[in-house]
């Protein structure tokens, strides 16, 4: 059955100008040479990286020297948390219940290995405020780390107030922007972050690629995770994946059109409503959204049902990170979610190829299943 995929927040396909651009970075006739070569081949992969490192850097308005790049998100991550972590031991770290498990997982070994851990709990519409944030420091905090925007909501925080008051207390402040960052201009130059984690496949780039943001200052030199040759700064050796690293900047030159944005939220809406005109269903988080996600619980039907039920539309229930697991979403938990709902939750997330058509076979899908399995109890 052909698939309707609508699950672009797990991972997007590549834009074609992106694949063109990683194909000319790998064969025999393209830049597929080590870009630490110190021969002309090697000095043209090397300017393919340097280009690259820009354009990711722009699209954030950080200095190019400031962009790491990793094998994705939860490497950089690990990097941000861990590299701090290791020149403060035993300190506090602030972060949040509905964070990705890159994350929540890192504090938690963290945890097991001396530093103290606080989890704020998100408000009722899936934020995490600044004030909760403030109530939770303490005279050790080193380290906040907030995500920009939820993967299972899209719920968005408010990183600007947030890295304000971490910066006025010394404090540095990590923020996971894997979500976020193919929507929402983000600007390093005014916002007062330390540390950013990007992944290119979120945003119409290929797997396996990611970069952490490091800001330039003080007191922020962080433990590399890797040892080897010195490469990104000594903070991530190894050789540099010319071809994925090309690719992630072209993906982040095609991003801030706001009519895609504009198209995609409008869609989304378009499904929001055509769902909740089918009665009984709750949608999870509010205020400044995403514009691909949406999140909805559905009454009345069994959790596992529900997927098999909808053949044919490529959804996630929870993020597909735990899609095995089948444990309830921490994240609709920490909302207040009861365990029952969270588990007939489903999470709908558009993008750049999505279109009108199958926005609108997929209501009618759920227009068509939904009385059926509701009336099976
Ligand atoms: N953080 C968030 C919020 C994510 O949604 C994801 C991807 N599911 C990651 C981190 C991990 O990113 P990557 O796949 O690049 O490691």
């Amino acid at each position: 059955m052909r698939q309707i995929y609508l699950d672009y927040a797990a991972t997007t396909p590549a834009d074609p100008r992106v694949i063109e651009c990683v194909r000319t970075a790998l064969d025999a006739e393209g830049d597929f040479a080590n870009p630490s070569s110190a021969h002309r081949p090697g000095r043209n992969a090397l300017a393919r990286v340097d280009e690259a490192r820009r354009q990711v850097a722009d699209r954030i308005g950080a200095d190019p020297r400031e962009i790491i790049f990793t094998s994705g998100a939860t490497e950089a991550n690990n990097l941000a948390l861990k590299g701090l972590a290791a020149r403060h031991p035993a300190g506090h770290i602030v972060t949040s219940a509905i964070e990705h498990s890159s994350v929540l997982d890192v504090c938690a070994a963290l945890e097991q290995n001396g530093h103290a851990v606080t989890r704020v709990a998100p408000d009722a519409h899936g934020a995490i405020t600044t004030q909760a944030v403030m109530d939770a420091l303490r005279a050790d905090t080193f380290l906040v780390s907030v995500m920009h925007a939820n993967n299972e909501t899209g719920v968005i925080n408010d990183l600007a107030a947030i890295a304000q008051v971490c910066r006025e207390r010394g404090i540095a402040f990590h923020s996971d922007a894997a979500q976020s960052l193919g929507s929402q201009p983000l600007d390093m130059q005014s916002v007062p972050l330390d540390l950013l984690s990007l992944s290119a496949h979120k945003v119409y780039g290929p797997k396996g690629l990611g970069a952490l943001f490091v800001r330039r200052r003080a007191g922020l030199e962080l433990a590399p995770l890797l040892h080897g040759g010195g490469q990104e700064r000594g903070l991530r050796p190894g050789t540099l994946a010319t071809h994925q690293i090309a690719g992630f900047g072209m993906a982040c030159a095609l991003l801030g059109d706001a009519d895609e944005v504009r198209r995609i939220t409008a869609l989304r809406d378009r499904l929001q409503q055509g769902i909740v005109a089918l009665g009984d269903v709750q949608v999870h988080g509010s205020g400044e959204r995403l514009p691909g996600h949406l999140n909805v619980g559905f009454g009345g039907v069994r959790g596992e049902t529900l997927l098999r039920a909808l053949d044919g539309l490529a959804v996630s229930q929870g993020s597909a990170c735990h899609a095995a697991s089948m444990r309830p979403s921490h994240v609709l938990e920490a909302m207040g979610v009861s365990g029952e709902l969270a588990q007939a939750s489903l999470r709908f997330s558009l993008g750049r190829f999505t279109t009108e058509a199958e926005i609108e076979a997929a209501i009618a899908l759920l227009a068509r299943v939904l009385p059926a399995l509701r009336s099976r109890g």
